[in-house]
């Protein structure tokens, strides 16, 4: 039985070859997985549980599906849909995981987060997550009508697109510090994350001892998969 993982969908209603691509790989890649894990940035905007944008509905069934075929799936909130929350999981029968997760991978200690959090050196990124990740500042935003809300998070997300454009690339990537950190204060020495859409497997020392990092792709270039079985993990791309 295989544990999956995967990150950084960005399903957009824009982009329907991107959901149909997602339906194939629930539908085809998952014979043998005896659970689903998506690591943050299912969607590329989720304004609240509550919007019935009509191309969330064939992904809330398919996960309904792996459910019902006896395949529990998890999620992570990502910096798009950090919203998702109790309605959607109800809808979905996922279970939403917290923004540091430990999972018993055959043994091994397996720290999963979405990544954006690795990302310490984006001071103004940081700031922000600050803002919108307040619980009242997510109330007030929830008690908006859906079309202000999303007009607002589209200006979010334009802000993030001008201000991505002017930092430099390190930036935007993970702190070895800050990972570093996290998995010796958590006691692992395996992290799993997707976000900066560099896929990879990093291997370092860490206090002496063998580490690794693994890094899932976004989906806009085919994506990829890890999965993890009794023999140890694989880092895969999918093609589209
Ligand atoms: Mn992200």
């Amino acid at each position: 039985m295989t544990a999956l993982f995967i990150s950084d969908l960005h399903l957009d209603a824009d982009r329907p070859a991107g959901i149909r691509h997602f339906l194939r790989f629930a539908r085809q890649e998952t014979h043998d997985a005896s659970c689903l894990y998506i690591l943050g940035d299912l969607f590329e905007v989720w304004v609240g549980d509550d919007d019935t944008d009509p191309a969330h509905a064939p992904v809330i069934e398919s996960l309904k599906d792996l459910k019902r075929r006896g395949i529990p799936c998890f999620f992570l909130h990502g910096n798009r849909d950090f919203l998702i929350g109790k309605r959607f999981a109800a809808a979905t029968g996922c279970e939403l995981l917290a923004e540091w997760t430990i999972v018993d991978m055959h043994g091994q200690r397996l720290l999963l987060t979405h990544g954006d959090l690795l990302c310490s050196d984006d001071e103004a990124y940081m700031a922000l997550r600050a803002i919108v990740r307040d619980p009242e500042w997510q109330r007030d935003f929830l008690a908006k009508p859906i079309e202000e809300r999303r007009r607002i998070a589209g200006e979010l997300r334009a802000r993030s697109r001008t201000e991505t454009a002017s930092k430099p690339a390190e930036i935007m990537d993970v702190n070895q510090g800050t990972v570093e950190a996290r998995m010796r204060e958590l006691g692992t020495r395996v992290l799993l994350h997707g976000h900066t859409h560099r896929p990879k497997v990093h291997e370092f020392s860490l206090d002496g001892e063998a580490a690794t990092r693994i890094v899932l792709g976004a989906w806009h270039e085919g994506g990829s998969v890890v999965r993890w079985d009794r023999d140890g993990f694989r880092l895969e791309m999918l093609e589209r």
